[in-house]
């Protein structure tokens, strides 16, 4: 009997989302899955992920929670491949999920080592084949492409991108994109600290504080965050920074004048922020105290210092005599201290690239390029970008699994539950 012809696919990359498709593509074993991967190991982005614990997936799912130049077109694929489709997709391979801190999805071994081993395992037994070569060059040939001289039917292109890379020429993933007639968007460093004008950043270096965050461009509110900000020398740090920095990034690179406004008392009403700043500042007064001293338990001292300094005050002086202006000053600071962004961090520090693969030349419902047929993506190296709490894997997910079956020949299904229960013993 004749041997079956297969189709053969090439996934560049063997991140979260190339794996995701390889295991997806090779499942009606009617395709041949080679995955070329630049690193001499698979998976090793996913293993510094969450701190090292791997938070790939949040039981709190929305659209909302995804940004690019056109964030709906990852709707359809999320709501398809979504957060319990990732669940059951990791549970099928051993890896017992767990609840953090309102809806964070880890690995219950709180490996993030587990959570790439399951994917390059559970590929292998699929018969997909690693290729530890970095591709240089992908070509369109008849109907199908020849990736750095081997002849394939299909390609996924999962390279990811140049985040947290500290040599961004290294990464030709945009390349090949465009080289296959794709665009891409402006890119941004997004998911890092926050750099300000502000000469105060040395004296509160390190200190921790919770706090609401806002964002302004040219004085119009953007985004805002609730959250615990880490202080550093040059800016701001910490989950809600790292939140907003896509927008910083973005507007400063389009030369818009960025503010960030800090409420360091976000839950406490504004009537009762005077009322204590006014029993601090003269109540206390008779009992001898320096005004630093009355402020002591409010905020961190160092902020507290801080904050006095630029409301006009000397934090040694005696509390007599301060003037109401000053009183006034110092409560705008802790309910509104406006800051003066200069920019972001740089894309070695960033946790993923806002921008890539313009969405609007991709088909939602596939993966599948409308420039190149034959040629799909995974991951982060199309135009989304999630927020923190496991979004950016999650994207992986849904889009790799949709590519892997798109590019074998196989319908997408609509629910993926079934679908996974029906194919993963
Ligand atoms: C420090 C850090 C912590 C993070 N924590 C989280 C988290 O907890 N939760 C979350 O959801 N997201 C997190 N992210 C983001 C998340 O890791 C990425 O969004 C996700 O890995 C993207 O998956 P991907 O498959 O698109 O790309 P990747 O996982 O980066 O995989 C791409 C692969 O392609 C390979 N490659 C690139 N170019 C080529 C080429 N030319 N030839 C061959 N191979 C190539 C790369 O070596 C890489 O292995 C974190 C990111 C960082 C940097």
């Amino acid at each position: 009997m004749a041997e079956e012809k297969k189709n053969i696919i090439a996934v560049i990359g063997g991140g979260a989302g190339g794996m995701t498709a390889a295991i997806f593509a090779s499942l009606d074993g009617h395709s041949r899955v080679v995955i070329f991967e630049a690193k001499d190991a698979p998976g090793k982005k996913i293993k510094g992920t969450g701190n090292g614990k791997c938070n790939f997936t949040n039981d709190n799912m929305d659209l909302k929670f995804y940004r690019g130049e056109d964030p709906k077109f990852a709707a359809d694929a999320l709501k398809r491949f979504d957060n319990e489709a990732a669940k059951l997709f990791f549970k099928k391979m051993g890896i017992r999920p767990k609840e953090k801190n309102g809806g964070y999805i880890y690995p219950n071994s709180e490996e993030a080592s587990s959570v790439s081993a399951a994917l390059r395992l559970t590929a292998e037994e699929r018969d997909v084949k690693f290729i530890f070569e970095k591709v240089r060059e992908v070509k369109k040939a008849g109907n199908g492409f020849v990736v750095n001289d081997r002849r394939f039917d299909k390609v996924i292109l999962a390279c990811g991108s140049f985040a947290n890379m500290k040599d961004r020429n290294e990464f030709n993933g945009y390349v090949l994109a465009k080289g296959l007639g794709h665009r891409i968007t402006p890119l941004y460093p997004a998911l890092c600290q926050i750099r300000c004008a502000e000469k105060f950043f040395k004296t509160i270096n390190g200190v921790r504080t919770e706090a609401s965050l806002k964002v302004l461009e040219d004085d119009q509110e953007m985004a805002f965050e609730k959250g615990e900000l880490l202080f550093t020398d040059y800016g701001v740090s910490g989950i809600p920074a790292f939140q907003l920095s896509r927008f910083c990034a973005e507007a400063k690179a389009k030369g818009k004048k960025v503010t960030l406004k800090i409420n360091f008392l976000p839950d406490t009403d504004i009537s009762e922020v005077k009322r204590e700043v006014d029993t601090r500042l003269t109540e206390r007064a008779g009992k001898g105290r320096n005004i630093e001293e009355s402020m002591y338990g409010l905020l961190n001292h160092k902020l507290n210092f801080v904050l006095l300094n630029l409301s006009g005050m000397d934090p040694t002086g005696k509390i007599s005599g301060i003037d109401e202006k000053k009183k006034e000053k110092l409560i705008k600071n802790l309910t509104d201290l406006t800051l003066e962004v200069t920019g972001t961090n740089d894309f070695s520090f960033a946790q993923v690239v806002a921008g890539g693969v313009d969405t609007r030349e991709i088909d939602e419902e596939t993966m599948g390029s409308l420039k190149c047929p034959g040629l799909y993506f995974a991951g982060e190296i199309m135009d989304i970008d999630g927020t923190c709490g496991g979004y950016n894997l999650q994207w992986a997910w849904s889009s790799g699994a949709i590519a892997g079956l798109a590019a074998s020949g196989n319908d997408v299904p609509e629910d993926f539950i079934t679908f996974i229960n029906g194919r993963f013993e």
